[in-house]
């Protein structure tokens, strides 16, 4: 069995004492059978760990850069992120795909340096409204995760999946979910094809995931819980998603 994961992707949102009652709050609202993790921005990352110390809430970033080191201004190496306690690096999410035009390969190269310093990304792929209409749907999502099998090839089965449809992220229309499921299931069927560990990995769903729509998409065979974006910015309705999962 699979364990669920929820993911709370804080954006670019928060500053120090919003996040400090925030993390207060979901330390008292835990624990929960799934497995919970918050990835906050690159600043806040060294106080959400002190904030977390001996807590069952992992932590992560939004981001890490492709490189190891060197002169990359601005960049973040998952290096880093692994000195700093992360668990997880979000890579792929949408919303760097579209505005700092990050390639598939870019992603997967992005996956790939974060498991070579033991933290485990969690990959994004979806697609967008134009593209579902168009019925892309499952040519992008494989053309998009077929770039992390190729570039991790026998770890491919270490990383979380989050399928995440563009539309659905931030406008409150959440794919159904029968909608989501049958995107999960081709996933999974891609990943078996790949690697023996398919069937225990994690793909999680991602878009406008809320209170009232969460239990009903953590119930399908496929979804193996959420990443969750807006919801995550306040304690109340995280922990609803969470306790659901
Ligand atoms: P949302 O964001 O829950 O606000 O739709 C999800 C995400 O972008 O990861």
């Amino acid at each position: 069995m699979r364990k669920k994961l929820v993911v709370g992707n804080w954006k670019m949102h928060g500053n120090r004492s919003a996040n400090a009652a925030l993390l207060a709050g979901l330390k008292e609202a835990g624990p929960w059978n799934a497995d919970v993790a918050v990835c906050v921005p690159f600043p806040y990352i060294a106080e959400t760990a002190l904030a977390l110390t001996s807590q069952a809430i992992a932590f992560g970033a939004q981001d890490c850069s492709a490189q190891e080191q060197g002169a990359f201004t601005g960049e973040v190496s998952s290096a880093m992120l692994a000195d700093l306690g992360c668990r997880y690096v979000i890579v792929g999410h949408s919303e760097r795909r579209a505005y700092h035009h990050e390639s598939d390969q870019l992603v997967a190269d992005k996956a790939k340096a974060a498991l070579a310093h033991g933290v485990t990304p969690i990959v994004c792929v979806g697609e967008t409204l134009v593209e579902r209409e168009a019925g892309q749907t499952e040519l992008v999502v494989k053309r998009q995760l077929a770039a992390v099998i190729h570039t991790l090839t026998h770890c491919i089965g270490e990383i979380v999946l989050a399928y995440e449809p563009v539309w659905a992220i931030g406008t409150g229309l959440t794919a159904s979910p029968e909608q989501a499921q049958a995107v999960h299931a081709v996933l999974r069927k891609q990943l078996q094809a790949a690697t023996q560990k398919a069937d225990a990995m994690r793909i999680l769903y991602g878009g406008s995931v809320k209170p009232d729509n969460a239990a009903q998409l953590f119930a399908c065979a496929d979804i193996d819980g959420g990443l969750i974006g807006g919801a995550a910015l306040k304690t109340a309705d995280f922990s609803v998603i969470c306790r659901a999962a």
